[in-house]
């Protein structure tokens, strides 16, 4: 894989065709950002996870199995995203019941967390986000195995210990190193240089791996091997759990390290009770018209599903079509950001059902776009809405914007029809930079969610932190129905960009009537109700004169938005698989009979 620019156009696919880890005998096949045809489907970031995935439909495996395997191979291959040291939640389909079901596996804070968890004791201000993300304090209660194990019992056809094993056999084996991987570690060489298990593995010979060269994950192959043998206990109630918890409480400073670092490392408070009380939530999905489509998301602790709605419920009220896509991107806008302020004010992790209910309403809808206006932008950030209200007056308070840049997204669909929509992370890129040792994955800092102090003063802040509680998400699982049937199943990583994301595809495809692989290579752009609006530079030379003529400022240019995975359902049972073209390094899509 290589990083090339961002470019809006899908021709250049054919250069981008990547092979899978030789050492996974069902990957010889390259596998491209573009996959059409039948008989299931897989989409990831990873050429390696997509193969596994593909290799478990071909012998008989459903959508939840192959997205189980999958997942456990982006934990060897994709290791500073996502894997049994994070969570993350998992939107299913079930073609036989023609229902929608989620499953919460995001991490919790300790049974001992504080609102001013995140507040230096010693003079009263919040730790440096750095310094609360590379200690212990940032480490939540890992879900994602648990998530993994209650997928494949309640929906999958196969046993968890047979599903970790190709991922095992790529961590003994290894995979090639690509620009992307090396680009990460580099990244993080400061903080993975404290840590002797994380320099072990990430940084041989005290400096990131060659591209090209062979990553290998023995002790993470063991410990898969492990839980395979013994059950998840192993991690919530065992010898691993153990180990994650001693890494929190006492983090595993080198005496050697590489490079320096420029905080304390703090240690955290993760008990041994709070991983054997962890438990998976599985609420029922946020549920929302758009024109002739039904939109699937998950819901609190993720903001995801809620904010989507909302804006998606916003956009159905102006009228848009493809012919004015000034129009559309200018709504696009304003609904996000208007959206932003509502989520920020609103949603967390206690939100009552009453309000979320609420705030995916096509009146709420009406009463937020009322104030946006065909030919100005408004001035960001806009206040919330008021939920008392029933005009068109704002509350009065605004609110913060927020982005990360880790995490992982898969998309996996079966001959039967049954989708599943996974979005897993360890929160930032590399997570808290400890590798449990002798373990061979990373720690969470997924409590960095959390607002480390209140950010809607004088309102209540629903996401401050609290003892068990689960930090507010903004990952985006989302599954379409049209007349009932599947139409369309994606997600991103991006921290409060997947959002943005998320909608920017649908828009694209639903509105603007692009191909799924040209919505998804699209330039993007993201207001999360903040002055300037963050955009890729094509973004910005092709749509910023017009927009800008309408008032939208631009703050400085990013170079990428999101790593989405998606798969589009046509007629007949048939697939198109679509992963990113160039964004991170491109992704890899793969149907079982392509056409
Ligand atoms: N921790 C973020 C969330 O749950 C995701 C991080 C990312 O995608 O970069 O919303």
């Amino acid at each position: 894989m290589r990083i090339l620019p961002v470019l809006g156009v899908t021709s250049l696919s054919a250069a981008l065709l990547v092979a899978p880890s030789p050492a996974f005998a069902g990957g010889a096949q390259p596998l491209g950002p573009t996959a059409t045809g039948y008989g299931g489907a897989v989409s990831t970031v990873d050429p390696t996870a997509t193969a596994v995935g593909l290799d478990v439909l071909r012998k008989g495996g459903n959508a939840v199995d192959a997205a189980v395997a999958a997942a456990a191979t982006l934990g060897i291959t994709e290791p500073f995203s996502a894997g049994i040291g994070g969570g993350g939640f998992f939107v299913y389909y079930d073609a036989r019941k023609r229902k929608v079901s989620t499953i919460d596996g995001r991490e919790s804070g300790p049974a001992t967390m504080k609102e001013t968890h995140f507040i230096d004791p010693a003079d009263n201000t919040p730790y440096d986000f750095q310094e609360a993300r590379v200690s212990g304090l940032s480490v939540g209660t890992p879900g994602t195995l648990a998530t993994w194990d209650a997928a494949a019992r309640k929906w999958g056809s196969k046993s968890l210990s047979s599903l970790l094993e190709p991922a095992a056999r790529v961590g003994d084996k290894g995979f090639p190193v690509d620009a992307t991987f090396r680009q990460q570690i580099a990244d993080n060489a400061a903080a993975f240089g404290q840590f002797d298990a994380t320099k072990a593995l990430y940084l041989p010979g005290g400096a990131p791996p060659a591209v090209g060269s062979t990553q290998r994950n023995p002790d993470l192959a063991a410990t898969y091997r492990l839980i395979a043998r013994k059950g998840i206990d192993v991690l919530y109630e065992g010898e691993v759990g153990r180990d994650i918890v001693k890494t929190v409480q006492n983090p595993p400073v080198s005496s050697t390290p590489v490079g320096t670092w420029a905080f304390p490392i703090r240690p955290g408070t993760m008990t041994k009770s709070d991983l054997s009380n962890y438990k998976l939530r599985f609420p029922a999905p946020t549920k929302s018209k758009f024109r002739d489509l039904t939109v699937y998301g998950m819901s609190t602790p993720s903001s995801g599903g809620v904010a989507v709605s909302e804006a998606l419920n916003i956009l159905e009220t102006a009228g848009l079509s493809q012919s004015d896509v000034t129009k559309a991107l200018h709504y696009y806008l304003e609904a996000s950001a208007l959206s932003f302020a509502d989520r920020n004010r609103y949603v967390g992790a206690y939100t009552p059902q009453k309000v979320l209910d609420k705030l995916v309403t096509d009146s709420w809808a009406k009463q937020r776009a009322c104030q946006i206006k065909p030919n100005a932008a408004l001035v960001k950030p806009v206040p919330p809405g008021d939920l008392n209200a029933t005009g068109c007056t704002p509350a009065t308070v605004g609110g913060p914007t927020e982005q990360g840049q880790s995490t992982t997204n898969l998309t996996v669909a079966d001959r039967w029809g049954n989708i599943v929509e996974y979005t897993f992370t360890i929160e930032q890129t590399g997570g808290n930079a400890m590798v449990v040792p002798g373990r061979g994955f990373l720690l969470n800092n997924e409590l960095t969610d959390f607002n480390f102090t209140n950010t809607q003063a004088p309102a209540a802040d629903p996401n401050l932190p609290g003892p068990n509680k689960r930090p507010r998400s903004s990952m985006s699982p989302t599954i379409v129905l049209k007349d009932g049937q599947p139409f369309l199943a994606l997600g991103s990583p991006g921290g409060a960009t997947i959002i943005t994301t998320v909608l920017q595809i649908l828009l694209n495809r639903v509105v603007l009537g692009q191909s799924l692989p040209d919505a998804m290579a699209a330039p993007r752009a993201s207001q999360r109700n903040s002055a300037g609006i963050q955009a890729e530079p094509s973004f910005r030379t092709t749509y910023g004169p017009a927009l800008t003529a309408l008032g939208h400022t631009f703050g400085p240019d990013v170079p990428e938005l999101g790593a989405a995975t998606a798969i589009e359902f046509t007629r007949g049972g048939g697939f198109i698989a679509s992963a990113e073209p160039a964004r991170r390094g491109a992704g890899a899509a793969g149907v079982v009979h392509p056409r």
